[in-house]
């Protein structure tokens, strides 16, 4: 089937799809064992797309017990890393092979463009999923330096069975950046996500099924946080739990983990990143271009958002309506239309939830340059048009608060001084961006910034070779990378007498 190139081909390619909709547990699909269901429904135009299975406590046990046999016979976590490297690695052409509908289920789940889910969401996860797959059997244990009588080996060993909870805004990305090195270091999986958008893993479970991954190995239960996700993280037979969501759901599943069984505990939490533009930028037009992006990207529903904006007070009104200008032309359009640079929120909540921030913004004095509105709402769905705040101080909730929405906080600053003391005032340190024409200064500001990812003179780079994590309460451990095998697993010290 070719890729379908309007809003009336995918609406059609949406119409026939056959939406999996139940638990996944065991290798198969199942209904949640209270019977309950809840709607899902598509933040494009407000309409129920199908009833997804409401998994909760007992669904939990079901699923950590069939990931708990998984891992004990071994079909998976004893496999040598040449067959999980092959099975990892045809599960990412399994999920390249049905990219156009995994696209779709992401943008029908949470409205987002199905252009960006395909080109971004979807390419990512094959690229996550292959990377993995590729790096299982290069990574070696260690020989300690000892002396000449005794052998100290250092091996790696999978944790056992791993919990993950992710988020709605890059629900399989989220899902594949968790699975994708828990299932490499053979560990089995529970992955529960977001009530907002569960189509896409649900789907997943089957494909890796498809794979070769052994059934148990890799679980899905749909729910809600507190019905099914709070189990996972306080179940006494799990070893790791990972997360990827909002530093408050993060800090209380570390204490889910202190309060049952000390399980490792890893979390992707917020941010609030500033992107720093200095007057000395290389080009002011196009750093304005990359900061409207780096906003209203995705509804600004993104953890390493910009939603700061700290610009030198001598180009601040120059540089910011090169932003207006830049971002007046990203309004939203149906998440189906080739090319929308935004689509709708991800359900009401969030939508109303954003708008009281914009609210806030001019309640306490921040002036509106761009946008400010719902817009859309004849379509039932949920869309926020770009907005952009001048005048903030950095005081102000919408400059200190994440509001993961399209809102954009415009800050002067007068000096390097000031400006890092600004960006570096939050609890988040998830990224953060320099622009500047000066090599020092480059190297010196991104050396005192307190974030995980810094970019010099653009936005958003990345790639699985490197690490993606935050400082502060952005979080703990690293996702992407070789490093991201660290959560996955214990090490062993064996030591070994060659003299007895
Ligand atoms: P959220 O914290 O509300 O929910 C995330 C997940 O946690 C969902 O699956 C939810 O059901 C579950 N959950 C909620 N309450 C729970 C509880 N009591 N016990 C167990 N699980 C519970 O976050 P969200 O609204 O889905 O996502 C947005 C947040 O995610 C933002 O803060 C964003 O910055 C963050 N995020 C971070 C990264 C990163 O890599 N650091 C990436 C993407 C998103």
């Amino acid at each position: 089937m070719s890729k379908p190139q309007t809003r009336e081909e995918w609406q059609a390619r949406a119409a026939a799809l056959h939406i999996r909709h139940q638990a996944f547990i065991d290798g198969k699909y199942v209904d949640s064992a209270s019977g309950k269901t809840f709607e899902c429904i598509s933040p494009a135009d407000g309409r129920v797309i199908v009833a997804i299975a409401e998994c909760d406590a007992e669904d939990v046990d079901r699923a950590v017990a069939c990931a708990r046999r998984a891992f004990d016979q071994g079909a998976w976590s004893n496999a040598a890393p040449a067959q999980r490297k092959r099975t990892l690695i045809k599960f990412a052409q399994l999920i390249d092979a049905n990219r156009e509908e995994l696209a779709l289920l992401e943008s029908l789940d949470m409205g987002k463009p199905v252009g960006d889910a395909l080109a971004v969401d979807v390419a990512a996860s094959v690229r996550c999923m292959n990377w993995t797959g590729e790096a299982i059997d290069k990574v070696y244990d260690e020989v300690a330096p000892t002396g000449r009588d005794e052998l100290g080996l250092v091996t790696r060993e999978p944790l056992g069975v791993i919990g993950a909870i992710v988020p709605w805004n890059f629900p399989m990305l989220m899902a594949c950046w968790k699975l994708a090195p828990a299932l490499a270091m053979g560990n089995s999986v529970v992955l529960k996500p977001s009530e907002k958008s569960p189509l896409s893993a649900i789907r997943l479970a089957e494909l890796a099924i498809e794979a070769g991954i052994p059934p148990g190995v890799f679980n899905v239960i749909p729910g809600f946080g507190k019905g099914a996700g709070e189990p996972l993280a306080l179940h006494m037979d799990v070893d790791g739990i990972v997360f990827t969501g909002s530093t408050a759901v993060g800090k209380h599943l570390l204490q889910c983990a202190g309060r049952s069984n000390l399980k490792r505990a890893y979390m992707e939490c917020g941010g609030k990143s500033p992107n720093i533009v200095f007057a000395d930028a290389p080009n002011l037009r196009k750093a304005a271009v990359a900061a409207a992006g780096a906003i209203f990207y995705n509804q600004g529903e993104v953890c390493t958002a910009a939603s700061r904006l700290l610009v030198e007070r001598s180009i601040k009104d120059e540089f910011l309506a090169m932003v207006v200008e830049a971002g007046r032309k990203m309004q939203p359009r149906h998440p189906f239309e080739p090319g929308a640079p935004m689509g709708a929120m991800v359900d009401e909540g969030q939508m109303q939830r954003v708008l009281g921030f914009i609210d806030k913004g001019q309640a306490e004095g921040a002036k509106l340059a761009l946008g400010g509105n719902r817009v859309m709402q004849e379509s039932g769905g949920y869309y926020i048009e770009p907005t952009i705040f001048d005048d903030v101080a950095h005081e102000m909730s919408i400059a200190r608060e994440e509001i993961f929405g399209p809102v954009l906080a415009a800050i002067a600053f007068d000096n390097e001084d000031e400006a890092l003391r600004i960006a570096n005032d939050s609890p988040y340190g998830l990224a953060a961006g320099v622009w500047t024409n000066d090599l020092s200064r480059a190297h010196r500001v991104a050396r005192k910034l307190r974030a995980g990812s810094v970019w010099v003179n653009y936005w958003d780079g990345g790639d699985m070779t490197a690490p993606f994590g935050g400082y502060k309460q952005s979080g703990n451990g690293r996702d992407k990378s070789l490093h991201a095998f660290d959560k996955y697993t214990e090490l062993k010290a064996t030591w070994i007498n060659l003299d007895p």
